[in-house]
């Protein structure tokens, strides 16, 4: 080494290769073991912003949310033992929901480490299942290329990347010249290609089959028009995984929802009748718990991963392709079909179920239901609004009764469901689209879990609009010991003023009792929204959302009392059994009933 070569902290290199990648925020809090790296922050304040929240699994939330929403890497840090641990409900749900993101975990310096010193201990095990990539760095010279590597394994393998580093490292020097970020050199695989005779092999057994279904999941995002013209064209009914809500706009004539429990009845009722699925994009991990496909004769799957293809069932055809393609090839090759009693049978079960939903929705008396703050919400949004939801019945009721365009985007903790996601994931949206309205929608049990961050909207100025469904239960939970339980334990608590947790962070609260009292809130929310967070705490009441996996409506199954039980306990007397439909277009029912998947 020269005298005069110049020299750079290893730190700033680090972070100098994050603002490569393209990330322009990320999530923290610091500690003495991750000071080192809070001083390369300090220094490039000016390029890349620090956003401090105040739990740091917030922090990996936020992180999860910021590739869910932009597809770009996440990135969030702790310091070492708890900081780190904290981030971990994050960083599990970036790994089950298949997203980048990087975790920065402190470590104490190299000379106190494998000392059993102060929250010190060897962290590799500790994030060894969650991650893609796991190391703790030996030396400052490999401080930035191993931040590049683990950026670059994390977006080349969807999954979470951690790095440890001991404190005294970022602080040492290394030469200007030693580092690189290959952020330049990154591509996305491309998938152009369709095997035509496979997509002809598909249309064939489509246009033969007497139920045919299609079975959407979130990899067709972006090919709503595409899945459309192939349900028009050879009048095959839709379905959807949850998450892929909003691929179609919701309420199209055509669109069954989803099934199991976070679901709607039109989807359960045809999913067990169904004789050929054309599954696509779609990795339904209710699949063989619920046997879902237990009637099926032909099982059709596309998918981008070889490792997704006869997952969940055996498939006939299986075509490895991205979905948008894919079901451009097929609408290409799909024959015009007559409107069949299959087709018409569902589409008059879907309208019964929105009919049903619609007067839950327009209740003008009684008590405050989730339902009617669903209208008055859907009365502010526009096309381009996001929603952050937390996990629980939130997920049920907006599934059922939030109104989206392919536009608008949603999300949640998919598949590793840990509630809390709802005001973290806002965060992370408002930070990413400022010019876009934001929304957090929680339960009373999630918002508790991570409440203090509420000022951290306050903090950074980042006008959201928090809905919290107030019922002092975990609704979802509390229904699935209805079900399975003896009684109840353990699911119902104390009340929270979530309005005044906002008044003592510094944000305009709200309290709403009654239904006519909601459009005036809400209108009063959208405006303030033009500026700061504010909170509509919703004091719903606390009944049962109608399970749809436990329809009691068919009288070939169920006594007359039974269903008139159901039917007053469900506000649905003018809900039909699909049993009804089929009878009347002419479909003989197979008898076949929809199962919950749950534990
Ligand atoms: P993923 O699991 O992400 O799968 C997407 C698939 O698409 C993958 O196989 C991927 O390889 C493929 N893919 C990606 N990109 C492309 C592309 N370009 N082209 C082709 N393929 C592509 N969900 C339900 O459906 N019903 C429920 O009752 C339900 N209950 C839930 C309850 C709670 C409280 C919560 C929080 C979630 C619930 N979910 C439910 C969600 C559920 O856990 C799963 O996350 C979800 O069903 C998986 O959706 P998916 O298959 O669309 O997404
Ligand atoms: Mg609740």
């Amino acid at each position: 080494m020269t005298n005069n070569q110049e020299m750079i902290k290893a730190g700033n290199a680090m972070v100098k290769v994050l603002e490569a990648w393209g990330v322009d925020h990320l999530y923290g809090i610091p500690g003495g073991s991750i000071n080192s790296t809070m001083d390369a922050l300090l220094e490039e304040k000016d390029r890349i912003k620090y956003i401090q929240v105040r739990h740091e699994e917030v922090g990996a939330m936020a992180a999860a949310a910021d590739a869910k929403l932009t597809g770009k890497i996440g990135v969030a840090f702790g310091s070492a033992g708890p900081g780190g641990t904290h981030l971990l409900n994050g960083l599990y749900d970036a790994r089950e929901d298949h997203v980048p993101v990087l975790a920065l975990v402190g470590q104490f310096g190299t000379g106190g480490m494998n000392m059993d010193t102060f929250q010190e201990m060897n962290e590799n095990p500790i994030y060894a299942d969650v991650s893609v990539y796991n190391v703790t760095v030996m030396t400052a010279a490999s401080l930035p290329h191993i931040i590049d590597e683990a950026i670059r394994r994390a977006y080349a393998q969807n999954g979470v990347a951690v790095v440890q580093i001991p404190v005294d490292l970022p602080w040492q020097e290394i030469p200007a010249e030693s580092w690189y970020a290959s952020a330049n050199s990154f591509q996305k695989p491309v998938y152009e290609h369709v095997d035509a005779a496979d997509a002809q092999k598909m249309i064939d057994i489509l246009a033969e089959a007497e139920r045919p279904l299609i079975y959407y999941g979130i990899g067709t995002r972006g090919a709503g028009t595409e899945l459309a013209s192939l349900a028009e064209k050879m009048k095959i009914p839709m379905l959807s995984t949850y998450p892929a809500k909003g691929i179609l706009p919701d309420r199209h004539p055509h669109y069954l929802g989803s099934a199991n429990r976070v679901a709607h009845k039109p989807a359960n009722d045809a999913l067990p009748q169904a004789d050929v699925i054309l599954f696509i994009g779609s990795n339904y991990p209710f699949a063989e718990v619920s046997k879902a496909f237990k009637n099926v004769k032909k099982f059709l799957q596309i998918d981008i991963n070889p490792a997704m293809l006869g997952k969940r069932h055996h498939a006939d055809v299986a075509l490895l392709a991205d979905a948008k393609q894919a079901l451009m090839k097929l609408v290409e090759l799909a024959p015009t079909k007559e409107v069949s009693p299959w087709w018409q049978a569902n589409l008059a079960n879907i309208q019964n179920w929105h009919a049903y939903l619609d007067k839950l929705e327009h209740q003008t008396s009684g008590d405050l239901q989730a339902y009617q703050v669903y209208n008055a919400l859907n009365a502010i949004t526009n096309d381009e609004s996001i929603f952050s939801l937390d996990v629980g019945d939130v997920n049920m009721l907006a599934n059922r009764h939030l109104l989206l365009k392919p536009t608008n985007r949603h999300f949640t903790s998919n598949l590793f469901a840990t509630m809390g996601v709802g005001i973290p994931g806002a965060i992370a949206a408002k930070l990413n689209y400022p010019d876009k309205q934001v929304f957090s929608l929680s339960g009373d049990g999630g918002a508790a879990m991570v409440m203090q961050d509420l000022v951290t909207q306050v903090q950074y100025g980042l006008p959201i609009i928090n809905v919290v469904f107030s019922n002092q239960q975990f609704g979802f939970i509390k229904d699935e010991q209805e079900d399975t339980n003896a009684g109840y334990i353990g699911v119902e608590f104390n009340d929270i003023n979530f309005a005044k947790v906002a008044d003592a962070v510094g944000m305009q609260g709200f309290r709403v009792q009654k239904i006519s009292e909601l459009a005036d809130v809400f209108a009063k929310a959208k405006e303030i929204a033009k500026t700061q967070p504010v909170l509509i705490d919703a004091r719903i009441s606390n009944e049962r959302p109608i399970p749809v996996e436990a329809m009691e409506l068919d009288s070939a199954r169920f006594d007359a009392k039974t269903i008139a039980d159901f039917k007053q306990r469900y506000a649905a007397d003018d809900l039909q059994p699909f049993a009804h439909y089929l009878d009347q277009f002419g479909v003989e029912n197979s008898q076949a009933e929809a199962q919950q998947g749950g534990f």
